[in-house]
């Protein structure tokens, strides 16, 4: 018997051509994950990823772990490998079953069985039936229960036989790097990191951009913004994070411009300084954490006005989500902690107390005239810096 892991990803994404890179990209993620464990070896074969290792002290249990969070895996076990030989298989499963009883605690159990070796001599059902007979004979103690069982042993039978008890889910979605790249505005709340992840989930490779209002916003908020790309990082390795600085523009917006109307001329602003990012680093795309009405800036009417001020596809993966799900995710993602410390924005400095929530685009365009909006993206791409984040930089 050896150990392995038995990787499984979502098949649904996988018909048709792009199948080859979806699996290739895959691997080479679940490398990158791995790397630090020791040597080990990924492949793929027959819808299945497997790693193994020729240490015997390699922690499987670890690997699994880890390859759970990377996206397109949609469950890992660690399994025991034996020859597709009934006597091994079911050898194998009365071990398991022992094990989940003795060590674990657990009574009720059954046996799942999936043949895709036909050359295997008897028919799943048969293979369950029988193995389940011997656990009984071979556990005393332990009790078939098919509808809600304690326990279950997972029996795969291909050119060899994987045994396990354990699917520990995967965070689905698709590898990192098959849905192109995007620019995520982030801005150390709650919202922006989650809409990171949604879409790192489904595969977009992420840079980020944060705007500063340095010195109304201080070195503690980059920090914090460094901070919640470095949390992203255990999901998509790394980050280049955009810092850029928009203070004279917005002292300048505050001096011209209707008060109730800055937050608009900010957004405009930060769209387009977007977009130039966007096409200088080649990222298709822009993602905010914006969401339907949870601020005056994010009314239908609002948004309308923000898009209008850039011709790149923007991407609002939480538009429709309420703030107690998002917060769920936030949780679940390990940034909830982080985006709740205090911190200024640009947004909270410079807003008004009572922004416009039924902005006009042509009366907004029409204050816009007064400034010079290119001079004002030139003014942020030359107070631009950039940090390479890595999980463990
Ligand atoms: P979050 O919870 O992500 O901080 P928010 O509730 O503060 O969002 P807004 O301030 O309206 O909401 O911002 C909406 C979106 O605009 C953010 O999710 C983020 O994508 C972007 N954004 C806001 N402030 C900044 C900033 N300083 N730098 C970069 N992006 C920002
Ligand atoms: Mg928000």
């Amino acid at each position: 018997m050896s150990r392995v892991l038995v990787i499984r990803y979502g098949e649904i994404a996988l018909k048709g051509l792009n199948r080859p890179q979806f699996e290739s990209r895959l691997i080479k993620n679940i490398r990158r994950k791995v790397n630090k464990l020791g040597i080990s070896k990924v492949t793929c074969s027959q819808s299945r990823v497997y790693l193994e290792s020729e240490d015997p002290r390699y922690p499987y249990d670890e690997a699994a772990r880890l390859v759970a969070e990377v996206f397109g895996i949609v469950s890992v076990s660690v399994a025991n490998m034996v020859p597709s030989v009934y006597e091994d298989v079911c050898a194998e499963a009365v071990a398991l079953a022992t094990e989940a009883h003795e060590k674990r605690g657990l009574n009720t159990f059954k046996v799942e069985t999936k043949r895709g070796n036909k050359s295997f001599p008897m028919q799943s059902p048969e293979v369950s039936v029988n193995i389940g007979g011997a656990i009984l004979d071979a556990v005393p103690g332990v009790e078939v229960d098919v509808i809600s069982p304690q326990f279950t042993v997972y029996i795969e039978i291909r050119e060899r036989t994987y045994v396990y008890l354990d699917k520990i889910p995967g965070q689905c979605g698709m590898p990192l790097g098959t849905n192109g790249r995007g620019l995520l505005l982030i801005s150390g709340g709650i919202d922006s990191p989650v809409a990171g992840w949604m879409m790192a989930r489904r595969g977009v490779e992420l840079e980020a951009l944060h705007f500063a209002t340095p010195p109304y916003t201080g070195d503690a908020a980059l920090e914090k913004v460094k901070s919640l790309c470095r949390l992203l990082c255990e999901y998509v390795d790394r980050i280049q994070l955009h810092v850029v600085s928009i203070t004279d523009p917005m002292v300048e917006f505050a001096q011209v411009c209707p008060e109730e109307e800055t937050i608009l001329h900010m957004r405009r602003l930060m769209m387009k300084v977007s977009e130039r990012i966007c096409r200088d680093r080649g990222l298709q795309s822009i993602i905010t954490g914006e969401n339907i009405g949870q601020v005056a800036s994010q009314t239908m009417e609002a948004i309308a006005v923000t898009d209008n001020a850039t011709e790149m596809p923007v991407f609002r993966p939480l538009i429709g989500m309420d703030k107690n799900d998002i917060i769920a995710i936030a949780r679940k993602i390990g940034t909830f902690e982080t985006s709740i410390q205090a911190h200024e924005d640009c947004c909270t400095v410079f807003v008004a107390k009572h922004p416009a929530t039924r902005p006009h685009l042509d009366r907004i365009l029409k204050s816009e005239e007064k400034v010079d909006m290119d001079a004002m993206v030139q003014y942020a791409l030359d107070h631009h810096d950039v940090y390479d984040i890595r999980v463990d930089a």
